[in-house]
């Protein structure tokens, strides 16, 4: 079977790109494991960040960004970002995401850790269901638009080439393939991100060849709350926007010693300070007349997991929430594979830099969704020749090697990483009889850019090296080759890479 244009994920990336590529009436295949609430997108509470308030301006964002990417983030790219930000928002109102409004009937923008201004949209504390969900009921049955429910479980490559994807032994082939599934958070035993799906597309694109940056920058939401026998409970960071903050045992305030920000502090900054403290908690008396009525998803889950209303207090600890690395690819997700477009947090842009602004992924998933589908527009489609491939056998891993592969990344790839953590892990996989596997392989391409990057910068916390290093670079790796330093992203990533 083929399309003009196979997309790989119906998270926000997926959804928009499809969107526009669809309306513009390219023919359009969706290929997805078939619930769109198994998805990050779903799941996201806080919001979307764009500047839309008096008091705020595009160049604010900008700086806020910069500041929390710990001085690695490509300016351009956040320039390109932050600039679209404000039409994407307009984008989704006009398609219909009803956003909160105050009495006075102005959006209801608030703050989260690292803003200096109150500029995120949101719809109460389930922002991420509303926009899938809308972007859902316009798509599921758009005549433009096929539906193809499974896993991918190859790429296929014609002379350098991306061509098509493999689903259950079955060919689909299209003149762009666009990766739009998310992260790799779910390499490691435990995330914040739905565990339905692996991430294997990214493990596929480093086996086709495809380069990839920035993969040791992993952030760990900071406050989650972790009760056997529960899928994680994310606590926003909206919530210490609104007033909740953070205590010890000893009830002390402790984010006054580690960062002027206090809990307001960049996602890496709280995430360690938790971990070096006894028994932290998320203390939420400021929010117990309004929690029930603004963040009501939290609200009924924590009361699912046994939450005493008298105490006010959440044990949380910092989890693996968001990959900022990926693979390189331009605001328009184009890679250095012919035919290969990646999308989404699957992505490295240079935009989050060393550390994620909160709210800003959203933001740049639904921006690169539209520039991509855009550019495909613009380029247009072109006859395919017949393709003979052979199916591809695929050989998945047992649940006890994906158990060891993720408990091997959380012992080696935790908050604070040591050299002899990440090495042994190297060790480790390469001795392991799956070594050959795309994810195993994957695995080790991230330890290593772990292990090169000898400083300690945002998401990326290594006791061996605890100081910032002078040198700024980006880490870039492919397949059989050396982990390189590079300067900017928005260079690696090809102008023209049409079949
Ligand atoms: C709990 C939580 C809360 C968050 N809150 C916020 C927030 O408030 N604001 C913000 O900006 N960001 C937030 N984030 C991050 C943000 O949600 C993600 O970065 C963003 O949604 C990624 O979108 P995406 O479209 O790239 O991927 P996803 O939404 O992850 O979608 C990936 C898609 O790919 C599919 N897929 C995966 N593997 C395969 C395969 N082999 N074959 C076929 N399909 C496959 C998946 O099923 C899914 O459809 C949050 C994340 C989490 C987990």
């Amino acid at each position: 079977m083929s399309a003009d244009v196979i997309i790989v994920g119906a998270g926000i990336a997926g959804l928009v790109c499809a969107y526009d590529c669809a309306n513009a009436g390219l023919d359009v295949m969706i290929i997805h494991p078939g619930d769109i609430h198994e998805t990050s997108s779903f799941y996201a509470q806080g919001g979307i960040a764009a500047t839309w308030s008096d008091n705020d301006s595009e160049v604010l964002h900008m700086e806020d960004t910069i500041l929390a990417g710990a001085g690695l983030s490509d300016t351009n790219v956040v320039q390109h970002f932050c600039n679209s930000a404000p039409a994407f928002i307009q984008w989704l109102i006009d398609r219909g995401v009803p956003f909160d409004h105050d009495l006075n009937g102005d959006f209801r923008l608030t703050k989260e850790g690292a803003h200096s201004q109150d500029r995120i949209f949101h719809v109460k504390d389930y922002t991420g269901h509303a926009i899938i969900n809308t972007l859902y009921n316009h798509l599921h049955q758009h005549p433009s638009i096929t539906w193809v429910d499974g896993h991918i479980s190859a790429l296929l490559k014609e002379n350098h080439a991306v061509v098509g994807v493999t689903v259950d032994r079955q060919h689909y082939y299209a003149n762009y393939v666009v990766l739009a599934t998310g992260g790799y958070s779910n390499i490691f035993s435990q995330s914040t991100n739905p565990a339905t799906t692996l991430p294997l597309p990214i493990a596929l694109a480093y086996q086709a060849g495809a380069k990839m940056a920035d993969l040791e920058f992993i952030q760990y939401h900071p406050t989650v709350l972790c009760k056997k026998g529960f899928p994680p409970l994310l606590i926003s960071e909206a919530l210490r926007g609104e007033g909740a903050f953070l205590v010890n045992k000893n009830n002390e305030r402790f984010m006054r010693k580690y960062h002027e920000l206090e809990d307001l502090a960049p996602r890496d900054v709280v995430s360690r300070a938790i971990s070096l403290e006894v028994e932290p908690k998320l203390n939420i008396s400021p929010l117990m007349t309004t929690i029930e009525q603004r963040f009501p998803t939290i609200f009924d889950r924590l009361i699912e997991r046994g939450f005493d209303r008298s105490s006010y207090e959440i044990p949380v600890q910092p989890l693996v929430h968001y990959t900022i690395g990926g693979i390189i690819a331009n605001t328009a997700g184009q890679t250095n594979l012919s035919g290969l477009y990646a999308i989404g947090e699957i992505a490295a842009t240079g935009f989050h830099g060393a550390n994620r602004l909160a709210s800003n992924s959203l933001l740049e998933a639904g921006v690169m969704a539209k520039n991509c589908a855009q550019l495909i527009i613009d380029h247009g489609t072109f006859d395919m020749e017949a393709r003979h491939t052979e199916a591809l056998q695929y050989d998945p891993l047992t649940s006890k090697d994906l158990d060891w592969l993720g408990d091997l990344c959380r012992h080696s790839l935790g908050v604070i990483r040591t050299k002899e953590k990440l090495i042994s892990a190297i060790h480790s996989l390469v001795n392991h009889e799956k070594s050959n596997h795309s994810l195993f392989e994957f695995a080790i391409a991230v330890i290593q850019s772990a292990l090169h990057r000898q400083e300690s910068r945002g998401g990326h916390y290594y006791s061996d090296f605890p100081n910032v290093s002078d040198a700024i670079y980006h880490s870039s790796i492919q397949i059989n080759k050396e982990v390189l330093h590079v300067s900017s992203l928005s260079s690696e990533s090809v102008d023209v890479n049409l079949i």
